[in-house]
């Protein structure tokens, strides 16, 4: 259980609150959180938590209490390419450039700030309670989730050869449920992402010409419909896919038959053996296809790959029990497994540990029992209630962590 000594103070309260409007009005793109990085060493630095850089804006802090368990924690830091339209005095008017140069506004719109104003807070009160508790904790500031780049980056740059390896990695987000509360899944968690950029080489001709071409357009059309046969005629009904096309470019005008054409796709799987057919499916219907139309082989590039986020059952079902403790029973509901995805898993997987991963409730009572949906994580509205949506992150990420290092 938390102790006394653990309970936010109104005054650290308030500063949490800073923090967060701080960070949503000055958010950054994925992998380019510098500011946002500076700020959190800062911020460990003057709470004495040794700390370093890991990943390129990645940050890790490490809280060292004498001998016993290890536990990471880890909070993402990245904004999305989205202009705010909250209305809040706090709202952001940043911009950024994606890698291309684009410029483009940019908006905490996935909560990413709640992560990282809580857990700031969070080693605050760890670090002013080292009665209460024996071990160490690996605070992982985690860059660039929106784009799977960033665990990866961590990975490779040795996370786990730098920092103490942990027994468990524990983690959290912040989604459009009652503040107050937490929801969770055993086993599968979220599901696992593929996007792909597939490119249609073709020959370009007048239209009125067609025996001189060969056309991408038309070979684009019968691929996107054979595909989704994969889901349908493929995979056990029983084991969720989705295979979505999500963008089909080609072409400038109605009388030109175009040399090339391209699209985007993206695959949702939660069954490792599933993913593995529904990828090679997809690599033998675009070459069949192509082939079958004459043309030559698609050009195939890997946009991005979420990992499996898998809740161990044994370690999920020891924290829910804390969570109902602390929290009380009716603000702790089990979920069915979301088909979004994270990378959040990848640092536990990568070296054999288990992984815990919850939501907590962003919304207050009002909003909820309001005309119409609440807006969603990447609306250009969502808007999180500060409290209880921050207090609740911080009592849960202490409850996790106490759970295995506390006195
Ligand atoms: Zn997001
Ligand atoms: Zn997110």
């Amino acid at each position: 259980m938390i102790t006394t000594d653990l309970q936010l103070t109104d005054e650290l309260r308030q500063r949490m609150h800073e923090l967060y409007r701080h960070l949503h009005a000055h958010p950054e793109l994925s992998m380019q959180e510098h500011a946002t990085a500076t700020l959190i060493e800062q911020r460990l630095t003057a709470l004495g938590i040794e700390n370093f850089r890991c990943g390129g804006t990645g940050v890790v802090g490490v809280l060292r209490n004498g001998d016993g368990p290890t536990v990471a924690f880890r909070a993402d830091t990245d904004g999305l390419p989205l202009a705010e339209d909250t209305g809040l005095d706090y709202a952001s008017t940043a911009t950024g450039r994606l890698e291309d140069g684009t410029q483009v506004p940019v908006m905490h719109g996935c909560g990413h700030d709640t992560h990282v104003a809580v857990l700031l807070t969070a080693a605050e009160l760890l670090t002013g309670a080292r009665e209460a508790w024996a071990g160490t904790v690996v605070l992982v500031f985690q860059p660039g989730e929106e784009t799977a780049a960033g665990a990866k980056a961590m990975l490779e740059d040795g996370l786990w050869g730098k920092a103490p390896v942990p027994d468990v990695v524990y983690g959290q987000h912040v989604m459009p449920g009652r503040a107050g509360t937490i929801s969770y899944a055993s086993g599968d968690t979220m599901a696992m992402a593929d996007s792909w950029k597939v490119t249609l080489h073709g020959k370009g001709s007048h239209a009125s010409q067609p025996q001189d071409s060969t056309d991408p357009i038309v070979l684009g059309a019968h691929i996107i419909t054979r595909l989704q046969t994969i889901v349908s005629r493929e995979i056990d009904p029983r084991r969720p896919a989705v295979v979505t096309v999500g963008t089909f470019h080609g072409g400038l005008k109605e009388n030109i038959i175009p040399a090339s054409a391209e699209f985007t796709l993206n695959v949702r799987t939660f069954d490792p053996a599933v993913r593995d057919h529904v990828l090679a499916a997809l690599r033998r219907i675009i070459s069949a296809e192509a082939a079958a139309s004459g043309a030559p082989e698609p050009t195939v590039e890997v946009l991005s790959t979420f990992p499996r986020n898998y809740n161990d059952p044994d370690a999920t079902a020891a924290l829910v029990e804390r969570f109902r403790q602390v929290l009380g029973e009716d603000s702790v509901a089990e979920i069915e497994p979301l088909m979004g995805s994270e990378d959040f898993g990848a640092l536990g997987a990568a070296i054999g540990v288990p992984t815990v991963f919850w939501m907590f409730g962003g919304h207050d009572a009002a909003a909820l029992d309001g005309e119409g949906p609440v807006p969603m994580n990447h609306s250009p509205f969502f808007a999180p209630a500060i409290e209880p949506t921050l207090s609740t992150g911080v009592q849960a990420a202490l409850t996790a962590i106490l759970s295995c290092l506390g006195r």
